[in-house]
Parts: C-alpha cells; structure tokens; sequence
C-alpha cells in the first residue's frame, strides 16, 4: 500500500501554478529532445533554452535563497516543483552552476564574485563544469596535483583535470589547484574560477561505454588567472570544496525525476509486445519492482527531510549527503537494471532496434526499450562520480557511525 503525501491548499496551488508553465512552455519538440539523450543530462543548447524559460517565469533556481532570486518556497513546494517537472518530461540540465558552485559562493564568495557570477548563471548565459578530479586523484582528491603559482595579481596555472562533465561546452570551470605543498595535503588547496576561452586551456573528449561524450579531460598550460577569481582564502580551497560536494551528493531532487521514470518502468512491465506475457506478470519480477518500490518511498522521506534543512538555512551535512547518494543512486541503477530486462533484446546498445524477424527495424520494439541499454550504461557512472560508494561509505562510517 503506498504512502502518500497530504499537501496544503497553497501547495496545491503551486502546482496548479507549475502545471500551466509547463503545458505554456515545455514544448513537445523539448521534450522529445531530453528523451533521446542516453546521458546525464541534456545539451547546452537545450539546456540554455529551458533555463531562459525557467528564469523569465522567476523559476531560474527554484531553491536558492529569496535575496538571490529564490522562490522563497516550502520543502514541499520544492518538491511539487520537481516532481511536476519530471513528470511533464522537462530536460535534466548540468546541476554544476546553480546546484553546485552557488551554494559555495553564497557561503565563501566575495560580493564582487556573488555579483558577477549568480545573475548569469539564472539566465542560462553562463554554463559551469567541475574541475576536480585528476588523473590519479579520484577517491583520493587531496593528492591532486594542478599548480596555481602566484605571479603578481595572477596565479599561472598549469596541469590537467579529467572527467570532467560537459567541459566542451562550457564557458567557465571552477577547479581545486595545488597552491602550497607545505603541510598536509588538504592545506595547500585553493579553489578557482576559471573562463574555459582564457590561452593555454584545452578539453579533449572522452567516449564512454554508452557511446556519448559528455566527459572530457582538460589540459591547463601556463593558463593566468586573476587572483580575485579565488573564493576563499589561499590554501582553504579544501573547505569550500567540501561543502560544494555536500551539494552535489545530498541537496535532493533526485527523487522526482526517478518517480517518472518508475512510473515508466512499471508501464513497460505490464506490456508485452510480442503479445505473449508481460514481464511484469512474472511473480520474480514483481517483487523485485515491490522491493525497489519500497526503497523508493524511502527515498522520497530523506528527499523531503534534506530539503526541510536546506530551506531552514542549513547546509546537507556531509554524513547525510553520503547517505542521500547511496539511497538515490541505489534507486536508479535498479529502474535501469529492470528497465534493461523488460526491453530484452530491443534495449542492445549501439544497435538499431531489431524486430522478432531478425530484421534490423529503428521502428520496432517498445518505446520503453529505447536507449535502455545506453541508459544502462551510462547510469553506471552513477555510483562512481561525485566520490564512489566504497568513498561515501567510509564518510558514514566517520560523520555518522564515529568510526
Ligand atoms: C561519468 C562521470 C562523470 C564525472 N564528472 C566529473 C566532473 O564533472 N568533475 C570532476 O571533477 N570529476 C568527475 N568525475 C570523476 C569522479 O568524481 C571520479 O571518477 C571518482 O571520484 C572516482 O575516482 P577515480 O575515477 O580516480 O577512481 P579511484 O579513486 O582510482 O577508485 C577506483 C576504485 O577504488 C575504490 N576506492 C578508492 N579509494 C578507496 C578507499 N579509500 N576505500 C575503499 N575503496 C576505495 C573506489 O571506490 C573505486 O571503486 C566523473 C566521473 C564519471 C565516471
């Protein structure tokens, strides 16, 4: 028996509010697009489109604080928000810019930065990737190695950042630096902000297994970066850029878009297209989606308690964020899993569809099986970026059990 949510009046309001936006703005051609991309999220251009949507309808980052263009609403309003969105098929856009470096900005940005780089990142004009991990220092970020030498109001930068999301079509990055190599290594981090177009930087593309390049990696030689670009304090990078990760792995909003797709997988599973059994008859199966139904709602109850903090002015905290990112990611990649057994052979990667006949057909076999197994695929990142589940599970075991 499901658990439901009761909402107020004014809760229902705003999804009435939320509901004709969408049906106003999302438009098919949109919505079909975001469908079609097997990756984490959809392109800039799609993306610059929706954010400017978003922005004019006051919408631009439903969650930041009123003082920078928030909503100003409920944990639960923020919920509807998302949930609306997810289920209209509204595209997933990169979270780097407002999920991600604006929270730090709000807490380490100098006025100067606030005033610079918020208002465009509202309007979709700017478009932010992460510059953190290196080759060789993943799980074990600190080691990082990319110099940042101070030359008068400059730092000269120089080394190289891999993995790094939609780096080709950014215009912007913001990236850890090695600015001391006294200490521990934690001590000799700052945290930049860097223009992708400035001399001396490169992005090379990287391939995944699911076929898209959304992942590249970037050389920096000898790039100048004004000093002023430096949130924080020289050497203190590692503190804000532990608190951007609490952001990154537990600030919610996983929840609405893994309803959708739930919603899907359980569509999918009581249709046969062969017209024989669905799968979703097979009692095996049935559980497995009972089970991951269950794990769900429970998600949905940390989503709502992590945006309760969050809008009462708090940060996600560390332990919680690791817990938050198991849990989602746990979710998603079983949708995928069943979602890739009730395509069967018409979820094969990197092919066409191919009809029962054994002729290739791009018209046959379910929708539902479209880009099933890329998005297979490609979801296995999940439990890997933004630190892997064996690294959050070593913060739990710290922040959470004191180990
Ligand atoms: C699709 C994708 C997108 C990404 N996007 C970005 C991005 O935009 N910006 C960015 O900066 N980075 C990005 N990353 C990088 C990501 O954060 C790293 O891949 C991740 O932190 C793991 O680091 P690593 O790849 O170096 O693996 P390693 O650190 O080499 O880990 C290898 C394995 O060892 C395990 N392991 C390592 N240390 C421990 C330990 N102490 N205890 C237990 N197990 C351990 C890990 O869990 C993993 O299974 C992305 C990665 C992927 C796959």
């Amino acid at each position: 028996m499901p658990l439901n949510f009761t909402f107020s009046a004014e809760d229902e309001q705003v999804r009435d509010e939320v509901r004709d936006f969408l049906r106003a703005e999302l438009d098919p051609d949109l919505v079909a697009a975001s469908r079609r991309s097997s990756g984490m999220f959809v392109d800039r251009t799609l993306a610059r489109a929706w954010q400017q949507k978003l922005h004019r309808r006051g919408w631009g980052a439903v969650a930041w604080p009123v003082e920078y263009g928030g909503t100003g609403w409920s944990p639960a309003q923020l919920f509807i928000f998302r949930e609306e969105c997810a289920r209209a098929g509204a595209p997933s856009v990169l979270k780097q810019g407002p999920d991600l470096l604006a929270p730090a900005l709000f807490a380490y940005g100098s006025d100067q930065q606030k005033a610079c780089y918020l208002p465009p990142m509202l309007t979709g004009e700017h478009y932010w990737c992460q510059g953190y991990s290196e080759p060789g220092s993943g799980s074990d970020l600190a080691s990082l190695k990319t110099r940042a030498v101070r030359d008068g109001d400059e730092y000269v930068v120089s080394g190289t950042k891999i993995w790094t999301t939609h780096a080709q079509y950014a215009d912007h990055i913001f990236c850890l630096v090695r600015t001391s190599t006294e200490g521990r290594p934690q001590q000799g981090i700052s945290f930049l902000l860097i223009e992708m177009r400035t001399p001396g930087i490169r992005v090379e593309p990287i391939i995944t297994l699911a076929g898209d390049h959304e992942v590249n990696q970037v050389f920096f030689d000898d790039v100048r970066v004004p000093v002023t670009n430096r949130v924080g304090a020289e050497n203190q990078g590692w503190t804000v850029a532990k608190h951007l990760l609490e952001y990154e792995r537990g600030s919610g909003g996983a929840a609405a878009g893994l309803k959708a797709s739930l919603d899907e997988l359980r569509r999918a599973a009581a249709h046969d297209p062969a017209g024989v059994m669905p799968i979703g008859a097979d009692p095996a199966f049935a559980t497995r989606l009972r089970a991951l139904e269950i794990r769900f709602q429970a998600l949905e109850f940390i989503e709502i308690a992590t945006l309760a903090r969050l809008v009462a002015g708090q940060h996600p905290g560390s332990g919680a964020s690791s817990q938050f990112k198991i849990a989602s990611v746990d979710v998603q990649q079983t949708i995928e899993t069943l979602r890739l057994e009730v395509a069967g052979h018409y979820g094969l990667p990197h092919h066409p569809q191919i009809s029962l006949n054994g002729h290739t057909d791009a018209r046959v076999g379910p929708a539902s099986a479209e880009l099933a197994g890329a998005g297979y695929l490609s979801g296995r990142a999940a439990s890997i970026y933004g630190g892997s589940h064996q690294v959050q599970r070593n913060i739990i075991a710290k922040a959470v059990l004191g180990l």
